[in-house]
Order: structure tokens, then C-alpha cells, then sequence
């Protein structure tokens, strides 16, 4: 691994080598963009490159090793959610009284502490913080940097407010990074003691051709599908579970099909029918909303003569066909529906019965 490995916003991965050329990085860096654009990976780049123990340059810029015992520690902490889940599970192994005690921590090096937002309200809380000023005056231990990384911009209040103390005296040895999808949520006096850089999305074909590498087993209009529906974010594109995705959308256009051109009716059984409750049945069905949203929208994009703006571009067949009798007018009703659905799946209604009642009360609106 090297810098080289981070795909997209070159001129954001190339300002901050530059900060580490010639010692000008700032003790607290923002780095903001939507999930999945990369944050906590260049994150642990930089923590890799301020501590790597063989650095080297590439096209005359600092980078890191990736193999040195400091660089691979630290990327043992790259999968965050497999090791957030055992920091989780840790707790949940603790007697009663220990674990009101413990907060979350991911720390795979003793200089590089990741904080992530606590459960279950999932905010960063003052005794996170108050972990983070116990260490940071030490010099680093077998690093050369402190490097702290808080994976979300959710503070309490108090949380936020220590933070600012540490941000406004930090060591020398010290760099803090804040990982957010919205700068505004932190405090201003926050934002202002720090740095903000923006990860960027990036243009569709960017990921296609990034994904052309990672999914090569992918077909050329799965590839531009998957980064039409990634928005932007190459992780998300990633990780982008196309069978799924694929499957779920199969449903959502024949309850589409079924409430515009009615006819067989069996089909549409065949669907809602297979949508149980239980964890499995939950999130299969939040996978049909979340296509069935997709596609209002492409229709949406076809009805109001954008069709460039159309994501689910390998069925665009099927969608002129189903836009021929789909006026803006009953999309947004249909979004309205779908939106009932949703409160109704929150207050734990029967899932297959709200999905009959959405089926069928489209079909008579239409
Ligand atoms: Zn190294």
C-alpha cells in the first residue's frame, strides 16, 4: 500500500504529502465527504505516512512503506466496521458495572488511537475525549506522532467542548482528524482551530474504470450501473452488493409494473408474499424501498425530459415503458405512499401487508 492506492481527489492527497514535505501538516486536519469517499482510509495513510519507519517519495512527495511494523499495525485497523464490531462485542463481555465504564476505542498501535461514535446513541462522548487528553501529552511510544482519528462528527456536548481545550494547546507530536460527512456539525471554534478538506464524488466514469479493476467479473453496463448508484463514493462502489441490489429491484419494478398496467396479478403476490418480518425479512424489505425510491426517481428524470440524469441505466427499456403511463403527478403520490410504508415498517407493521396496501392502493390511483 502507498498513497497511490487512494483513487480520486489527486489534488486533496497531493496538498496534504505536500503539508508533510516540508512540516507544515496542522495539528488538527477535517476531512469531510459523503460515506464511502474514502475519509478513514486516507486517514490511516496519513497516520501510516507520520509514523512509517522506512518512509520513502514517490513522484517527490513523502510516502510510506507499507510494510515497516508501524505501517502494518496501523492497517490492521483498515476494516473499521469488523473491528469496530469487536470493540462492541468486547464490551458486551464485560460484567454489568464494567461496562458502563468502557467506552469504544479501535487501536491497533499504541500512538494511533481511533475513537468512533459510542452505541447506542452513537456519539462521541466525554470520556472518549477524556482518553484521548490522558495520552496525547506523552511522546509517542514507538511512532513518531500521536495520531488520533475520530470516525464521526456526533459530539455531546461536554464531549465537544473538551475536545476544543486539547485543539487549542495541542503537542507538537500530536495530529487529530476529524472524519465528518458534514462540517457544520462541528462546533465553529472547532472547525476553526482545524483544517477542512473536502473529499470530492466523483464522475461516473472515474469509478466505472475503477471498478473495471476491482470487479472485473462485472459486464460493462453493471459496471456503469453500480457507479451511477454509488454517487460518487468508490467505496460504496466497492462494497456495492449488485446481486442484491439486482434482485431487489426485480421486485420493485414488477409492483410498479402491477400497479401501472395492472393485469396479472399473481406475480405481484409472488413478491410481497416473499417479504416476511423477522431481521432477514426487515432488511430485504428496506433493500425493496430504497430500489422502489430508485426507481420513482429515474422515472421522475424520464417524465420531466431528463433522461441523461437516469440511473438504473440497464433496464432503461422497462422504465420508458413504465413512464409512458407515469406522470409526475402519481410519482410523486407513489413517493408519498412509499413514505407510509416506511413509518409504518418503523412501528414494526406486517411487512408483506403494508407492501399489498402500497400495491395496491397505486393501482387504484393510477
Ligand atoms: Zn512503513
Amino acid at each position: 500500500m502507498s498513497f497511490s492506492d487512494f483513487h480520486g481527489n489527486a489534488d486533496v492527497v497531493h496538498r496534504l504529502r505536500d503539508m508533510l514535505a516540508h512540516d507544515r501538516l496542522p495539528h488538527a486536519v477535517v476531512l469531510s465527504g459523503v460515506q464511502g469517499s474514502g475519509k478513514y482510509t486516507l486517514a490511516l495513510m496519513l497516520a501510516q505516512a507520520l509514523n512509517c519507519l522506512h518512509p520513502k517519495q514517490t513522484g517527490g512527495l513523502p510516502d510510506f512503506c507499507g510494510q515497516c511494523a508501524n505501517c502494518t499495525r496501523i492497517a490492521q485497523a483498515s476494516d473499521f466496521s469488523a473491528r469496530f464490531e469487536e470493540a462492541v462485542e468486547a464490551r458486551e463481555g464485560l460484567r454489568e458495572t464494567d461496562k458502563k465504564e468502557t467506552r469504544l476505542f479501535v487501536q491497533t498501535h499504541p500512538d494511533v488511537l481511533i475513537i468512533p461514535p459510542d452505541p447506542p446513541q452513537m456519539m462521541i462522548k466525554v470520556d472518549q475525549v477524556r482518553r484521548v487528553i490522558e495520552t496525547i501529552y506523552y511522546r509517542p511510544a514507538e511512532g513518531k506522532e500521536r495520531v488520533y482519528i475520530f470516525t464521526d462528527s456526533a459530539f455531546m456536548k461536554e464531549a465537544a467542548n473538551s475536545l476544543l481545550k486539547v485543539l487549542e494547546e495541542p503537542p507538537e507530536f500530536a495530529t487529530i482528524i476529524l472524519l465528518t460527512e458534514n462540517p457544520g456539525e462541528l462546533l465553529p471554534t472547532i472547525r476553526s482551530r482545524a483544517m477542512i478538506l473536502p473529499l470530492r464524488a466523483l464522475p461516473p466514469d472515474e469509478i466505472e474504470s475503477y471498478l473495471a479493476r476491482q470487479h472485473p467479473e462485472w459486464k460493462a453496463p453493471q459496471r456503469a450501473l453500480v457507479a451511477r448508484l454509488s454517487e460518487g463514493a468508490v467505496g460504496r462502489a466497492r462494497s456495492f452488493d449488485l446481486a442484491a441490489y439486482v434482485a431487489a429491484r426485480a421486485g420493485a419494478l414488477t409492483i410498479l409494473k402491477s400497479s401501472l398496467q395492472g393485469g396479472e396479478h399473481s406475480e405481484l403476490f409472488k413478491v410481497t408474499e416473499s417479504y416476511r418480518p423477522g431481521a432477514e425479512g426487515r432488511a430485504k424489505t428496506e433493500e425493496l424501498i430504497r430500489t422502489l425510491y430508485s426507481l420513482l426517481r429515474d422515472l421522475m428524470f424520464l417524465a420531466s425530459s431528463t433522461p441523461e440524469l437516469v440511473r438504473n441505466t440497464d433496464i432503461m427499456g422497462d422504465l420508458k415503458k413504465l413512464a409512458d403511463s407515469a406522470d409526475l403527478d402519481w410519482i410523486a403520490f407513489a413517493s408519498d405512499r412509499l413514505a407510509e410504508v416506511e413509518r409504518g415498517m418503523r412501528r414494526n407493521l406486517l411487512r408483506s401487508l403494508s407492501l399489498d396496501a402500497f400495491a395496491a392502493s397505486l393501482e387504484r390511483a393510477s
